[in-house]
């Protein structure tokens, strides 16, 4: 990796840096910068978070700095781990004593002391987090690189600093962090290491859901999300922790009658989506969009593979799915089940007829969201015939327009019909019963329907003919 020690010094001359060494140095603290913010200098990538590990106490040197920076930092201490926190301005600091641990064989608990640097590196992940840039006296500046991170940065390598069947058997969230570095960053995972990712697959289940979740999402935010959902899939990890994703794989071909194997068109989608949002939720979307389909999937002499109702019985395995991964039950969770529900409506809208009241149905259906469920139809597009490609997206280009001049006309997004059930229930004199409901329906539907204008005049006046024909008469008009 090609840069001068003078550029690796002026990535960290900075007042922050200055500060925390001239506090080390009257401390006669040895205090290294380690872990994402050295890696991400060589990756031209900048960080708030910055990691720094001090030969002695980390929370000594961390209680000095923020009684320097006075109020405007706030300190955290984890006394059980031997950790601190400053929080000053955007930055978050966060200072470890340099540990050596040791596993005994008859415990799985390591027994953790105070080590070296070098002792620390060792028990890190991978070497591009290994190395250290020193900030006492005139070695301000220097870099340590024990493992030979550099040449794995320059390479795009995800490799352990020890033996990988060790790095991963102590901590086995390290297999997804494996996998999420390579996702994020592009980078490839070193054989041996993903050889032992394989081996040690099963020990991900002492792993806290929560854990695993945030990995996920790293993955899923990675500018290629496939890179990580292929790595996870061949190293037997999402069988073990998303088995219905695994359920996709598969093209099966009956009288010579195939369909497409929909684990690689789900990742074709995703990797779609991300082109063209950083929405995170839009992105599960997407993810799980087919997600029915292995429940759904049945073959007809006539019409050969179908998945009918994939979208709904898609919708309904969401809440399950959240509540194993403790994703947010909450608006996000759905949001990702109203776009999975209604993803193939622009599409069966395209395939029959591009009608204005088949616009205002969508358009009252998707609410706000219709933007984005409108990229997730245009990102679902994976054929590999041009021809239909572009017959598609012409489609939806049509659609779009008129989704524009409807919305312009008739403001049917977030539309609250202009009678309401309370004003029905008094007209003509009604409790809560079915006829309510019934006259609510027809005024929604005759709106839709382009029969009568979106005003309160109207709607009355169809209402009381409506009525009418049901036989019930107004108490007041
Ligand atoms: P990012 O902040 O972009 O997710 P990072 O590399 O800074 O990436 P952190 O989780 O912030 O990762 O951790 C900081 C450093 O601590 C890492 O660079 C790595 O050296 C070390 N580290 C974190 N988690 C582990 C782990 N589970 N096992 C070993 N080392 C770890
Ligand atoms: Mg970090």
């Amino acid at each position: 990796m090609d840069m001068s020690p003078e550029e690796i010094r002026s990535h960290i001359d900075k007042d922050i840096f200055r500060l925390i060494a001239q506090i080390a140095d009257e401390m006669r603290l040895e205090c290294y910068v380690i872990g994402g913010y050295v890696r991400d200098i060589f990756l031209y990538r900048t960080s708030k978070d910055i990691d720094f590990v001090v030969v002695g106490s980390g929370i000594m040197l961390a209680e000095a700095v923020a009684q320097k920076l006075g109020k405007r930092s706030k300190l955290s201490v984890f006394k059980n781990f031997g950790t601190a926190q400053v929080k000053y301005k955007d930055f978050e600091l966060e200072f470890v004593g340099a540990r050596k641990e040791s596993y005994t064989h008859d415990s799985r608990k390591p027994v953790v002391e105070n080590g070296t640097l070098e002792d620390d590196l060792k028990r890190r992940d991978f070497t591009i987090n290994t190395l250290a840039i020193c900030l006492n006296g005139n070695r301000f500046g220097e870099l340590l690189d024990y493992f030979d991170g550099l040449s794995d940065i320059e390479n795009l390598i995800i490799r352990t600093p020890l033996d990988p069947d060790i790095t991963f058997s102590d901590d086995p969230l390290r297999m997804m962090r494996a996998i999420r570095f390579a996702s994020q960053l592009g980078f490839d995972i070193y054989p041996d290491t993903f050889d032992a990712i394989t081996k040690n697959k099963d020990r991900i289940s002492i792993i806290s859901s929560e854990r695993i979740a945030e990995e996920l999402n790293k993955i899923m935010l990675s500018p290629k999300p496939s890179i990580g959902f292929v790595l996870l899939e061949k190293t037997g990890l999402l069988d073990i922790i998303f088995p219905e994703l695994t359920a996709l794989k598969g093209a099966e071909t009956r009288d010579g009658v195939g369909h497409k194997d929909n684990f690689y068109h789900t990742l074709a989608v995703l990797d779609n989506i991300s082109l063209l949002s950083d929405n995170l939720w839009l992105r599960w979307a997407a993810l799980l969009h087919d997600i029915g389909k292995p429940a759904t999937k049945r073959w007809d002499n006539k019409s050969g593979w179908t998945f009918h109702n994939h979208n709904y019985v898609g919708e309904k395995m969401i809440p399950k799915i959240f509540r194993r991964l403790k994703l947010p039950l909450n608006e996000k969770m759905k949001y990702v089940q109203k776009m999975v529900s209604m993803h193939m409506r622009p599409m069966q809208l395209v395939e029959e007829e591009v009608t204005d009241s088949a616009i205002r149905r969508l358009l009252f259906d998707a609410g706000d969201d219709i933007d984005d469920l409108m990229t997730l139809c245009e990102a679902d597009i994976t054929s590999k015939n041009p021809e239909k490609v572009k017959r598609f997206t012409e489609n939806f280009k049509l659609v779009r327009r008129k989704l524009k001049e409807i919305e312009e006309k008739d403001r049917i997004r977030n539309f609250q019909p202009p009678v309401d059930g309370n004003e029905i229930m008094r007209v003509f004199g009604l409790g809560e019963c079915r006829e309510v409901g019934v006259l609510k329906t027809a005024i929604k539907d005759a709106i839709l329907d382009g029969k009568i204008p979106n005003e309160h005049d109207a709607a009355f006046d169809f209402m009381v003919e409506k009525a009418r024909e049901m036989g019930l008469q107004p108490i007041i008009t």
